[in-house]
């Protein structure tokens, strides 16, 4: 990472922390993937039971790797044949992994999801929710973070799925009622009733989208 953004984003990061601590919820900051591994990993005692929404960003620090390898309860959605099976294991979980669709420096965050497992779980159910969140996805306030998270995430996820929606032939939100739509649940996080529940690890990295 560039010297000059790493330092922006050092101190970006500490904005975005104090955010977090105003709402009740814990941030770190992690000077690369490797810190960012470390952090979690200390988040998460052994024989924990984990699952996870679709978060592209644990799987790039090595979190879901190192996870199934180690001596933890790892729920995959994928190695079930009807993933509905394990949704239903995540109220009960210790531990909740999963990125933000975007986040603001003041410490809101932003996820848009169309099965909705993912926001039910990050609102209500596992003991603890664990964010890993690349410092390219905060922004100044909710407005761009809601911008961002329905013109940039939300186009990529539903390219990548090959779901056939308007964003994923223009690359833009045309703001779809498409049978395909992933923009049925809009959650903003403002603050955590449970002390201790919700952790954001800011890492100083492009991860994720
Ligand atoms: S509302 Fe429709 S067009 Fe907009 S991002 Fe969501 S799926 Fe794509």
């Amino acid at each position: 990472m560039n010297e000059n953004i790493t330092k922006r984003n050092e101190l970006l990061a500490q904005k975005v922390i104090k955010g977090l601590e105003s709402r009740n919820m814990t941030g770190y900051y992690a000077a690369n993937q490797k810190e960012a591994l470390k952090i979690a990993l200390e988040l998460i005692p052994e024989k924990s039971t984990i699952t996870m929404g679709g978060c592209m960003s644990a799987h790039e620090i090595g979190l879901v790797e190192a996870l199934k390898n180690g001596d933890y309860n790892f729920i995959d959605r994928y190695s079930y044949e009807d993933p509905r099976d394990a949704y239903r294991q995540v109220f009960d979980a210790d531990c909740y992994l999963s990125s933000v669709n975007a986040m603001t420096e003041d410490g809101v965050l932003v996820n848009i999801d169309g099965n909705s497992n993912r926001v039910s779980a990050l609102a209500f159910g596992p003991k603890k929710v664990i964010f890993i969140v690349g410092m390219n996805k905060v922004c100044n306030d909710t407005d761009s973070a809601m911008k961002r998270a329905r013109n940039v995430a939300a186009p990529i996820n539903a390219q990548r799925f090959g779901l056939n929606t308007p964003c994923s032939k223009t690359g833009a939100c045309m703001d779809c009622k498409s049978p395909d739509t992933i923009c049925c649940q809009f959650l903003i996080t403002r603050y955590s009733k449970h002390e201790g529940r919700i952790h954001v690890i800011l890492v100083n990295d492009t991860l994720g989208f």
